[in-house]
């Protein structure tokens, strides 16, 4: 793309330049001839990708704004967490934050009554680091099945296709379902209403797993606006909607272009296995908060938004954040809604953006990426691993592995006992894996086939390179001596 110091040529997508893109090919140039021709691609071109200009819309948390800014540790962490983002006084890292209603269709007034999303990409050199939080601390649901139920709730009426504004649906649904009931409290509570997104905090809500090399504490995540917590009149929102209805957005936008940038303070809350066994609440109980006379927050570090988007699309709607998404030394715990965000989360994307929506610039992280494992699909644009093996256990492409095997962040004593034990598998090959294939050989030595056998399998790794053919003789060995040595001298002879 041109830089602003030059003056572009127009240009088709595929770079050939257009003499003018304000005419069309018609018969005739007079205004009474108006039949257009299918050999004016530039015509044809346009009217096709502006049908098509718009994916598809999120379910939840469609409407949101958005901005880039940095975040920098500002205590010690090391005896938390091993996450190198969150090590290192004045560390910085990158961070993506895109924060939403959740209801709402795209476009919608922004100053509704709604819990607010925030999606928080941190771009480290150990991965992204993705928190995908909301502005209230505790969630209306605890058992993922209900999600999708809890979310059409607040939705359009199937039938007349309008919103329910006296929240006499939803309501419905949480009379039936009340172990949101604090959540709710809050909800309509002054801070249902956010003055802006600068003037809200943020909350894991879930449990999360802290780890280091010695082991792991459970912990909730807050991050605490620095301009402090303000809200909106119910009055003063519906004026709002009316008049300014992108007054979040607006806000937003406005206070980073004039330098005044918003800051947050993320602090941990934590608490040992041992804690988390005896505590009055199930701590992988989304409804319930920790108290912070009982686990008291420790900051951490400080998230500052000091760059607007330059194209809203490309770096706030194609931006796509999952619970899922974490760097050694962050954890899942056994809480249910994060397990099940952390399938939902990325499939949401993967639907809405393609299969491969992490190489898209705003979610593509800043460290080295090789993961030849997952190849192809719609809209790779990378060098997709050139002639790399695409299969697990190659011998010609040497791969490094770090951490440990289980699931992400894993760590020593991860309370599994308490919890279920989860492990890393995958079976290893023994001498019992050959017995079987040995007792085949001899059966084909009964029926006079072991010599077709050979020259089968030989004839097969003719063309195959010096190191195969060595290790297919090594693998035939394990299954008899004299196979493998067949094989081998089979394979001379024909050198
Ligand atoms: P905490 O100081 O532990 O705060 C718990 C959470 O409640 C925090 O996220 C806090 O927000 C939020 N909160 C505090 N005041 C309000 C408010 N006016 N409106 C909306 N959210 C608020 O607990 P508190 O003793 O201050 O109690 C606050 C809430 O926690 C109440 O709803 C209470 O019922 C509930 N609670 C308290 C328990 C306790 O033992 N203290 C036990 C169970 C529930 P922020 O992050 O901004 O500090």
């Amino acid at each position: 793309m041109p830089t602003n110091d030059v003056v572009p040529i127009y240009t088709l997508a595929e770079g050939c330049p257009v003499a003018d893109p304000t005419t069309a090919q018609r018969v005739g140039n007079s205004p009474v001839k108006g039949l257009i021709l299918l050999q004016d691609t530039q015509l044809i071109e346009t009217l096709a990708h502006f049908s098509r200009e718009r994916i598809p819309e999120r379910t939840v948390h469609a409407s949101a704004a958005g901005a880039w800014g940095e975040f920098e540790v500002t205590h010690n962490n090391s005896h938390l967490t091993s996450a190198k983002f969150l090590n290192g006084i004045g560390k910085r890292s990158k961070v993506l934050l895109r924060v939403s209603t959740v209801g709402p269709e795209r476009g919608h007034a922004e100053t509704v009554r709604d819990v607010r999303g925030w999606g928080m990409k941190i771009f480290t050199e150990e991965g992204n680091q993705d928190f995908v939080f909301n502005n209230i601390p505790v969630f209306f649901v605890r058992d993922p099945i209900k999600f999708p139920s809890l979310n059409r709730s607040h939705k359009r009426h199937p039938a007349t296709n309008l919103p329910d504004s006296t929240m006499a649906k939803p309501y419905s649904f949480h009379n039936n379902n009340q172990e949101g009931i604090h959540a709710l409290m809050i909800l309509f509570s002054n801070r249902g209403i956010p003055a802006s997104i600068r003037h809200i905090n943020s909350y894991s809500g879930n449990t999360y797993k802290l780890t280091t090399e010695n082991g792991f504490v459970y912990a909730k995540i807050h991050l605490k606006s620095d301009q402090g917590i303000k809200n909106l009149s119910q009055d003063e929102a519906n004026r709002l909607a009316g008049e300014n209805p992108s007054h979040n957005t607006a806000d937003l936008y406005n206070a980073i272009e004039r330098g005044d940038y918003p800051t947050w303070t993320m602090y941990l809350q934590v608490m040992t296995p041992e804690q988390a066994e005896n505590y009055r609440w199930n701590i992988f109980d989304m409804t319930k908060v920790w108290p912070h006379s009982d686990f008291p927050l420790q900051p951490v570090g400080k998230m500052r938004l000091n760059r607007n988007p330059t194209n809203y699309f490309t770096d706030i709607e194609q931006a796509a954040f999952s619970p899922s998404t974490m760097v050694p030394g962050i954890a899942p715990s056994a809480d249910p809604m994060l397990q099940a965000r952390m399938f939902a989360y990325p499939d949401a994307a993967r639907y809405r953006l393609g299969v491969n929506y992490q190489q898209l610039p705003c979610n593509a992280p800043v460290s080295e990426v090789y993961t030849p494992y997952q190849r192809d699909g719609a809209f790779r644009y990378n060098s997709n691993y050139g002639g790399d093996p695409n299969y697990v256990r190659s011998s010609f492409r040497p791969i490094k592995f770090e951490g440990r095997v289980g699931a992400n962040g894993y760590a020593p004593g991860g309370h599994e006992e308490w919890v279920g034990l989860v492990a890393g598998y995958s079976s290893e090959v023994t001498d019992e894996d050959f017995v079987q294939a040995r007792e085949m050989w001899k059966v084909l030595g009964e029926s006079n086939e072991q010599d077709d056998f050979v020259h089968n399998v030989a004839t097969h790794l003719k063309s195959a390179l010096p190191q195969v053919q060595l290790e297919t003789i090594n693998m035939f060995k394990r299954v008899d001596a004299v196979l493998g040595s067949s094989i081998k001298s089979v394979l001379s002879s024909h050198i």
